[in-house]
């Protein structure tokens, strides 16, 4: 028998590397699969940031690194928060992790107690809700749908919160959705929690740069809720370094403290040649990396077009990150070419095995009438993937 605990067997496993590692069986079994299951960017890491960390190897970067990250790293942290945000924190507020990932399992850790309801707006980010588990909080869904932009209105935040609320997560950009909040939308949200000053907001702004409607706004801009505001950035996404897997956090001193406190136990400090790299990458004016938000934002538009093309495919247009979330419900009780589809979680199997296209259902992300589909990937393989999940639906 495997003595495990309830913890892990309670716990879902990643619903997106799930279907990445379906895919990589299919394609080694010979199969021609397009991957658009995977959120991340298919672009190399820039070669001023390769350089950077080559050279931290050279110059003998190979010992425990602080626990927060290095003084130079959070200063340039610091910096960006500065320059993009307009938010200031001093050093004691930042703390780098193992990516983005791990500062949200920080946090997690170090806020709730068993029992403390997390208020995730639909659709969140597949491992938002099983690290809430993990920390024995409660995950709360606040459902919306394509008709609102994928967006929470005031009053439904305000009904969502109860006495044992604690904190509510989301992000923007978002992931899956893509939508972005703007700087009103957040301040009305804001302008509920303000009567309600026990919950910690994380805000994770992981897509901050991959923007297509401009301005990125943050909840801790806003003075009222900067001393209880978690700001979560890192690197994967806008700079291509998913595998560095450097994240980082700005915070009240007390939670960057507790983070602190709790990293030093499980990991410690986050890798030192990552680490050097990223001083790099941050202090880098956005133009370094800004070919590759503009891709993002032709495939966008690509996707989109072909997307509209298809029946029973209805599609907002995402705002930022390189997802697109439609509602594919119209298939649902239809059987078609032998394949029953009864939800999400079948029609994505349905374009894995007959399409040969890989997406994620979007009842990982909270939103079963949805799938989510990656537009990182060239246009030879987006406009190869949509014409065939056209031919077989038809
Ligand atoms: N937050 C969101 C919304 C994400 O989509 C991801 C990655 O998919 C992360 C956090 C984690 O990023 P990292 O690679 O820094 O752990």
């Amino acid at each position: 028998k495997e003595k495990l605990s309830d913890r892990i067997n309670s716990m879902a496993t990643s619903q997106t590397l799930a279907m990445a590692a379906k895919a990589r069986e299919l394609k080694a079994e010979g199969k021609d699969i397009i991957g658009l299951s995977l959120g991340e960017p298919d672009f190399n890491t820039p070669d001023f940031i390769k350089d950077a960390a080559i050279q931290a190897i050279n110059d003998n970067y190979n010992s425990y690194t602080p626990v927060d990250g290095y003084v130079e790293l959070k200063d340039a942290i610091i910096e960006k928060f500065k320059r993009d945000n307009d938010l200031t924190y001093n050093r004691s507020q930042i703390v780098v992790s193992t990516g983005a990932k791990q500062s949200l399992a920080n946090v997690a850790m170090v806020v709730l107690n068993p029992g403390d309801e997390v208020l995730l707006p639909c659709p969140y980010w597949v491992s938002y809700a099983e690290i809430v588990k993990l920390a024995e909080g409660v995950p709360v869904e606040v459902p919306t749908s394509v008709e609102t932009n994928f967006k929470i209105t005031p009053e439904q935040l305000e009904d969502a919160i109860t006495p044992k609320t604690k904190m509510i997560w989301y992000s923007s950009p978002c992931n899956p959705s893509g939508m972005v909040y703007s700087k009103e939308e957040l301040r009305a949200l804001a302008d509920v929690l303000k009567k309600y000053p026990d919950i910690v907001v994380v805000s994770d702004e992981i897509y901050e740069h991959i923007n297509f409607v401009g301005e990125h706004a943050s909840m801790a801009q806003f003075e009222d809720m900067y001393d209880r505001t978690v700001t979560v950035n890192g690197v994967s996404k806008a700079f291509a370094m998913t595998g560095w897997r450097i994240g980082y956090i700005g915070a009240p001193e007390y939670i960057a403290r507790a983070c602190n406190k709790m990293q030093g136990q499980i990991t410690s400090g986050a890798n030192c040649i990552a680490q050097r790299a990223v001083i790099t990458a941050l202090e880098a004016p956005v133009s370094k990396i800004s070919h590759m938000i503009d891709t993002f934002k032709s495939r966008r538009k690509l996707i989109i077009d072909l997307l509209n093309e298809i029946d029973g495919f209805v599609t907002t247009e995402p705002e930022g990150a390189f997802y697109v979330f439609p509602n594919i419900s119209a298939f649902f009780g239809k059987t078609i070419d032998g394949y029953k589809i009864e939800n999400a979680g079948d029609f994505s199997m349905f374009l894995l095995e007959k399409a040969n296209v890989a997406t994620v259902t979007g009842e990982a992300f909270g939103n079963p009438d949805c799938i989510r589909i990656s537009y990182a990937a060239s246009e030879d393989q987006i406009e190869e993937a949509i014409k065939r999940i056209k031919e077989v639906l038809s």
